[in-house]
């Protein structure tokens, strides 16, 4: 499932490509109505839709945290640790994951503290980028658990 999220929205899509889901920024060129797709817009700030044959998901909280959690309500997605970091945050393939070798011929500036530390790596193909578990992965898991977005501290503590 593809969602398209309003550009309102747009400071959720990072959010979203981080827990996994399928996300692309919404513009009036996109052709929809497929079935697998679903547009996401804010009351707010309603988009266009008349003539879209598209079921919209209408998020109405005011805050990020609380979009975030109305989003998940709303699609019947449910947020998790497995699920996460699996896309690529600048274009939303999906990541490959490649072995430390790889990583390090493929992207010759990973600093070697990183390929010192760092046992998992991801490739996008796309946009030939590696990703690895860093110290703002776990901030951005603790942030998603204080959000109250996912819960399972007690996991997400041995995540990496
Ligand atoms: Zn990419």
């Amino acid at each position: 499932m593809r969602f398209w999220i309003a550009p309102h929205l747009a400071f959720l899509v990072q959010w979203l490509r981080v827990l996994g889901v399928n996300v692309q920024l919404w513009d009036r060129r996109v052709i929809l109505g497929q079935e697998e797709e679903a547009v996401v817009q804010w009351d707010r700030y309603p988009l266009p839709l008349e003539g879209i044959r598209i079921n919209p998901i209408t998020l109405s909280t005011p805050t990020q945290e609380a979009l975030l959690k109305e989003f998940f309500e709303l699609s019947g997605l449910q947020p998790g640790l497995e699920q996460m970091f699996k896309r690529c945050l600048r274009c939303n393939s999906l990541l490959i994951p490649i072995t430390h070798e790889d990583a390090k011929q493929k992207w010759p500036d990973i600093p070697e503290y990183v390929l010192q530390t760092q046992k998992h790596f991801n490739w996008c193909n796309h946009c030939r980028k590696v990703y690895w578990a860093g110290t703002h992965v776990r901030n951005m898991i603790r942030t998603l658990e204080g959000w109250g977005v996912i819960s399972n501290p007690k996991k997400s503590e041995n995540f990496f």
